[in-house]
């Protein structure tokens, strides 16, 4: 079963919003098993907008359309949207009582006119209560395709998505089951990843689809199962995901797609009493970030010396002058000694530094654009890597960040 997503409005073909609301209605609807088949943004055009609406008439069984619903003059969807069925609009005795008293509530003056004209609707659609703003949802269907109109403001749109458009699908259509299965791994690239586990996913069955999801440090595997019913998708994608950690279950991390590193990270030293702390030249703080970024992280995270220049590697983490002099300040030696300085300064079990050039001049270092060496200093010792993380400086940067979790991450594997 297919649907198309239509988001109106010139706001976003100039480029002054992005469209966020048609990847949340391809999840809501991904999950109950409707696929989206195509997304079109299109201008506060009437023809633009009848053209686009008959162009999926029959293509899909679901067109969800969100945006141009206000009371304003350039919101002429829901006047084109009854254009389009023949329809006209009638005023709805329901939303006019809601739109009144959310008025009142919220602005503490009487509906205007403009804001009671929210409550027509075309006399044919089916009303879908929106609780949290005036415009309602509309539900209407010609010949084989149901349309749905949404407001496009994103809270507003996802509260008649979840509350109504999602419950009333499931309720019309008979879909197929579909399940998703995260595997986050971290610490190999993609091509390895694949290599190792070739001739498991040449031996998936047909009805299970793999897809990889690379971002820097980290693979996301993700199966989906489609099938009937629930327990038989539910069984064959675990048969699967166990099959799996026989073969890569060193670098399997953990099966939420929601968890960043930091959080699995967290949770470990936590579960270990263990403590880290960083030292930073080119993260500029950002290792510091991710840590902090997880609520309770003091109990683990005992502080980052965003050490920049030279000269603060010298009087905040105490390395000696001469060390810089003969290694040079991006270095591998300089990395290891930040991160035992680190270590020792802060008292933690683990530190992590990084010294690199982010790029994009060469700088004054002897090291490449997107060299960047990160330390690590465990309890029985340290060393540190060289890596090249290319370029922009703004990857550079979080690529870094994340090797450095990374790093610490399989450090305390070991512990
Ligand atoms: P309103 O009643 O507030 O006018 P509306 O249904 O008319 O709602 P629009 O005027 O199209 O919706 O958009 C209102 C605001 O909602 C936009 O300024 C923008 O901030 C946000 N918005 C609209 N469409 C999208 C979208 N596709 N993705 C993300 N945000 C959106
Ligand atoms: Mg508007």
């Amino acid at each position: 079963m297919k649907a198309a997503v239509v988001t109106v409005g010139d706001e976003i073909l100039i480029g002054q919003i992005t469209d966020t609301n048609s990847g949340y209605i391809a999840k809501a609807l991904d999950k109950i098993g409707i696929s989206v088949y195509e997304m079109l943004s299109v201008s506060d055009d009437r023809r633009h907008i009848l053209d686009t609406l008959a162009m999926l008439q029959n293509r899909v069984a679901v067109v969800i359309i969100t945006g141009g619903l206000g009371p304003t003059k350039d919101d002429i969807t829901k006047t084109t949207f009854c254009e389009y069925f023949d329809d006209h609009l009638v005023r709805n005795a329901d939303v006019e009582a809601h739109v009144v008293e959310l008025i009142e509530k919220a602005l503490k003056r009487p509906a205007s006119q403009i804001n009671k004209d929210q409550a027509l609707v075309p006399s044919k659609a089916t009303v879908l209560h929106n609780a949290v703003g005036t415009a309602p949802g509309m539900w209407m269907k010609k010949a084989d395709t149901v349309y749905i109109s949404l407001p496009g403001v994103p809270y507003e749109m996802k509260y008649i998505v979840d509350t109504e458009v999602i419950p009333r699908l499931i309720e019309a259509y008979e879909r197929p089951f579909i399940l998703h299965q995260t595997i986050m791994t971290y610490g190999q690239g993609e091509s390895t990843v694949a290599e190792r586990i070739e001739s498991w996913e040449v031996n998936l069955p047909k009805f299970i689809k793999l897809a990889y999801l690379p971002s820097p440090g980290k693979v996301r595997l993700r199966l989906s199962g489609t099938g009937v019913d629930e327990t038989s998708v539910r069984l064959a994608i675990d048969h699967e995901v166990s099959k799996l950690r026989d073969i890569i279950g060193d670098i399997i991390v953990g099966f939420n797609e929601d968890e960043p590193l930091e959080v699995i990270l967290g949770r470990m030293l936590t579960e270990k009493g263990l403590t880290v702390s960083a030292a930073e030249s080119c993260t500029g703080g950002r290792i510091g970030t991710l840590f902090t970024s997880v609520a309770g992280s003091s109990v683990y995270f005992k502080g980052s010396a965003v050490t920049y220049s030279t000269d603060s590697k010298i009087s905040v983490l105490g390395i000696e002058h001469q060390l810089i002099d003969i290694f040079s300040v991006v270095s591998a030696k300089i990395a290891e000694v930040m991160a035992l300085k680190a270590k020792k300064m802060f008292g933690t079990d683990y530190a992590v530094s990084t010294t690199g050039n982010a790029g994009p001049a060469k700088g004054d270092s002897a090291a490449g654009v997107g060299v960047v060496f990160i330390g690590i200093a465990t309890p029985t010792g340290a060393y540190s890597i060289k890596c090249e993380l290319g370029q922009p400086r703004e990857k550079v940067i979080e690529r870094a960040a994340n090797k450095a979790l990374e790093l610490i991450y399989q450090e305390i594997l070991k512990n």
